[in-house]
């Protein structure tokens, strides 16, 4: 994730918030309007979730947030996302080194790890939906405050993901407060956490497309010879990550519509 290559992390988390803001809104436009531990424990997992695909990077900041055991975990994705690549390349996709940028930036990535997540929490029971929310909330709070959690210990982190997913966990269990939101038949609870999990990585991608290199999402359908076409706007209009636009333009843009889709998602407008 080195500058001038790809977004940094907390332009990619302050998107993930949003964009489930956002989606809040278009809920309570539906009818379903999310309770607010909804769309704030929603916002955070996406935050969170944002940052998951570059798990196929070593320097990138989900590597270094759960110390050894991400290191490790690190390299474990490269090395899959790099044989995936070569056992699925077409004749037009080049040869690569390794896996960066590859597997876990696609759409099918992202809806297997929402699925597995819904699945984990509905079947895992309750230490399953704190472990989610410790994952993510520990990754929320590595995107959204970056230097401040840099500076501060790695564990001084995980006591505050550990304990707020405790509290969280506490608030959405009460009746009213959305464990059963959208899915509200007996044993469904929890199964909307796979969504902002889902929404994370794909406006992960979304991000990655934007700036130079493009990001191969809708990998495996083809596209003329290339199977990994790294979809992006044509070369002009692709931002340097880590440029002013990214800082001055784009953060400020997310959190703007933020508010607007907060607002719209607690009817305030
Ligand atoms: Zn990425």
């Amino acid at each position: 994730m080195g500058r001038g290559t790809a977004m940094m992390g907390p332009a990619h988390s302050l998107s993930g918030a949003a964009a489930w803001l956002g989606v809040g809104a278009a809920a309570a436009a539906a009818g379903h309007a999310m309770p607010w531990p909804v769309l704030v424990v929603g916002a955070l997992i996406t935050a969170g979730a944002a940052l998951a695909p570059d798990l196929d990077h070593k320097s990138a900041t989900i590597s270094r947030a759960f110390g050894p055991v991400s290191r490790g975990l690190c390299g474990i994705v490269d090395e899959l996302s790099h044989a995936v690549y070569k056992a699925t390349r077409g004749p037009g996709d080049p040869r690569r080194n390794g896996g960066h940028r590859t597997l876990t930036h696609t759409w099918l990535w992202a809806v297997l790890i929402g699925a597995g997540a819904s699945a984990a929490a509905v079947f895992g029971g309750r230490w399953a939906v704190l472990a989610i929310l410790f994952v993510h909330l520990v990754l929320a709070v590595e995107g959204l405050l970056w230097r401040a959690a840099r500076v501060s210990s790695d564990v001084l982190v995980w006591a505050l993901g550990a304990t707020s997913a405790w509290i969280l966990a506490g608030v959405l269990d009460k009746p009213g407060n959305g464990s059963d939101w959208l899915f509200s038949g007996p044993g469904q609870e929890y199964l909307w956490l796979g969504l902002p999990i889902v929404l994370g990585a794909l406006v992960h991608d979304i991000g990655d497309a934007l700036t130079v290199s493009g990001c191969p999402i809708l990998w495996p359908i083809p596209l003329g010879r290339k199977r990994w076409h790294p979809v992006g706007p044509p070369k002009g209009m692709r931002f340097r990550a880590g440029s002013w636009v990214e800082l001055k333009v784009l953060m400020p843009a997310f959190m703007v519509l933020g508010g607007i889709g907060a607002a719209g998602a607690l009817n305030f407008i």
